[in-house]
């Protein structure tokens, strides 16, 4: 882009000295995450590292130099929420219980500092990092109607060594090579999350202590496709692809399956067109924040607190999880999932600008 050559450079030995502390200090930060969630226990605070305002700076920089652009825009994911979210205001904020008249304080002091700092409201600034595009909220938000009761209705648990099997046939199908540890939480309430160790090598992925339900049993799916995207990819995956995969994997719980029948559900695919209908409803609510519109229920759900700017991921991830089914097919050739998963990536990151 013509900047002198010893811009670069200066950039690049920055960028250097970063990643290597991140790659020292991440996975066992992770690891202690990963217990943490098990047990129900609060996370650990980030590494300082990840939490500097010259990380956030040389993540800066180096995206805008054409030959470190990919690894900028990496280092950017995930320093820059972390900048937001260790915000005095917006912890304080966050540490209340969730409300409606609470999410407008903390959307608000999100999007001061997303301001300050970027120059770009805070949903926003979630959506430009991961190549979601921005759309106003307009109209009315979709209404996703009724609960589908046979997806949460108990119908025997399946064994969670069960699932070290199925992750083996997924990752041998798909061709995937990498490290995925199961463990199981403390108490059947906590949600299943995977948790990235080290791109590509290593993931953790806590499961409840009891899969009784098609929902639960899909839930676990979804993870290991997160799971899948951490080990073909390099780190900093962006947040749309990320939830394709998991996707894409997920709806090896519609018929027809090659999953053994236990995985699978006839509930699955109404489901999966609920989720959808949610999701919408809640990106339309997160696009109008910090103005509360049409809340729905007694508090918001926990993903408006805790994860702003998911729901038009989700959205979004869909369109892009229909390419993989139609792309990949059921029995695709191996290194295929982690060629496909390079171009949708190239893709998005060309678009990314912030
Ligand atoms: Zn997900």
């Amino acid at each position: 882009m013509g900047e002198p050559a010893c811009d670069v450079l200066e950039v690049e030995m920055a960028l250097d000295l970063v990643e290597g502390e991140l790659a020292a200090e991440l996975p066992a930060h992770v690891r202690a995450f990963a217990r943490a969630h098990a047990d129900g226990r609060p996370p650990p605070g980030a590494p300082l590292v990840a939490r500097l305002a010259s990380t956030l700076q040389t993540a800066r920089r180096a995206c805008m130099h054409d030959v470190l652009a990919d690894r900028g825009l990496a280092l950017l994911r995930l320093a820059a929420p972390l900048a937001i979210e260790s915000d005095v205001e917006v912890a304080r904020a966050r540490a209340a219980t969730p409300s409606w008249d609470g999410l407008t304080v903390l959307a608000a002091a999100r999007a001061a500092v997303a301001r300050a700092r970027f120059g770009t409201g805070a949903i926003e600034l979630a959506h430009r990092l991961h190549g979601v595009d921005a759309v106003a909220a307009e109209g009315e938000p979709p209404e996703p109607g009724r609960a589908l009761e046979h997806w949460q209705r108990r119908d025997g648990a399946v064994d969670p060594a069960a699932i070290d099997d199925v992750w083996q046939a997924i990752a041998a199908r798909l061709g995937i090579a990498g490290a995925v540890r199961v463990d199981r939480a403390s108490s059947p309430d906590i949600k299943p999350r995977t948790f990235v160790i080290e791109p590509r090598r290593e993931v953790i992925v806590v499961v409840p202590a009891e899969l009784g339900t098609p929902a639960a049993r899909f839930a676990v799916l979804h993870e290991l496709g997160h799971a899948a995207a951490a080990l073909a990819l390099p780190a900093g995956v962006p947040r749309v692809l990320d939830e394709a995969v998991a996707s894409y994997i997920a709806r090896l719980a519609e018929p027809p399956s090659w999953l053994p029948a236990r995985w699978t559900s006839e509930h699955a695919l109404p489901a999966r067109h609920r989720r959808g209908a949610i999701a919408t409803a809640l990106d339309w609510i997160e696009r109008a924040l910090p103005d509360v519109r049409a809340p729905v229920g007694a508090a918001p759900p926990r993903a408006l607190w805790h994860d702003p700017g998911a729901q038009a991921a989700y959205v979004a991830a869909e369109a892009i999880a229909d390419r993989l089914q139609r792309d990949l097919g059921s029995n695709p050739p191996r290194g295929q999932l982690a060629r496909v998963l390079g171009f949708e990536r190239a893709r998005i990151d060309r678009r990314t600008h912030v």
